[in-house]
């Protein structure tokens, strides 16, 4: 590979990309999560000017843990092709994603091969790759999220970060997610969701709580009704397994926790009647209280049946 002259760079991203990023960065508090960034580019020599003017969402099969996120590809096609459809300039200019939730503050060396076999890819459109990684969740504030921004180039081993002085964030409108007069958003895209931070923090709390005591919940967001929850079996004391959904609302008061269980048993019919209606602070104190009241009913009903 030749030695080139470093590159300089210059990012113009709007203010509502970064709300969306953030958004989405909200709804995945434990695993990673991203998108693909989309927008215009000028060149000049070695000079680069990128202007991000939309963020495709990482679409409905995207997978994602605590240390990898995989996007859904065709999803993400089918959107930048209805996208140029009506600006038929616009590029994909890289992706975004997450490394608040596993605490790596840089890119990793498989998203680094990635981003490098991207760039060098025959069918890749422009000689560079721009990706946008968040590192961490701030409190309070107006910037929600700490990102930082690297670019690559073709035929250039090296990654570089761009300085926030290179970074100009701007009021401009997106053209995708596009939310105007026309609306063409698709269904599957969650509104943006203001997560109040108390809700955040019991998240927390119930994240720990859940990985040392019920090592089987997971953190699930649902598009279709924009709800976050917990999902996950309870072990009861006849030795039999329970479905059992957690699912967070929010009410005038604050966020509250519903729990719902799969099947219906007619031996505690009574017990989980009793729940429908009931709500708590937390996903755990939910869990914790269904669990109990389960238990005491199977085992007065043991005891009532010898
Ligand atoms: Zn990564």
């Amino acid at each position: 590979m030749f030695k080139s002259k470093k590159p300089e760079v210059n990012i113009y991203i709007p203010k509502s990309a970064l709300g969306v990023i953030y958004d989405e960065c909200d709804q995945y508090d434990l695993d990673e999560t991203g998108g693909r960034l989309i927008g215009n580019y000028k060149k000049n020599g070695n000079k680069y000017t990128i202007e991000v003017s939309g963020i495709i969402e990482p679409g409905p099969k995207a997978t994602r843990t605590a240390t990898s996120f995989f996007q859904d590809g065709e999803y993400q096609e089918k959107i930048f092709r209805s996208v140029e459809e009506k600006h038929p300039d616009v590029e994909h200019l890289g992706s975004w994603h997450t490394h608040h939730v596993n605490g790596l503050d840089t890119l990793s060396s498989g998203d680094r091969a990635t981003y490098q076999r991207i760039v060098n890819h025959h069918m890749h459109n422009t000689d560079f790759f721009y990706a946008l990684l968040v590192v961490e969740k701030k409190t309070g504030g107006q910037q929600r999220y700490t990102i930082k921004h690297y670019f690559l180039r073709r035929k250039d081993s090296a990654i570089y970060e761009i300085p926030d002085s290179q970074v100009h964030i701007i009021d401009k409108p997106l053209i995708w997610p596009f939310s105007g007069a026309n609306n063409y958003l698709p269904s599957s895209i969650p509104k943006a969701v203001e997560v109040k931070s108390n809700s955040n923090q019991e998240r927390v709390k119930d994240q720990e709580f859940f990985a040392e005591f019920y090592s089987g919940f997971k953190p699930l967001f649902s598009k279709n009704t924009n709800a976050f929850y917990w999902k996950g079996k309870l072990n009861l004391v006849d030795n039999t397994f329970l479905d059992v959904v957690v699912i967070e609302n929010q009410d005038d008061h604050g966020w509250a926790y519903s729990i719902a269980v799969a099947d219906q048993i007619p031996s505690i019919s009574n017990i989980l009647t009793s729940y429908k209606d009931r709500t708590f602070k937390s996903a755990r104190l939910a869990v914790f209280n269904i669990e109990r009241n389960i238990n005491q009913g199977i085992y007065l009903k043991k005891e009532s049946n010898v």
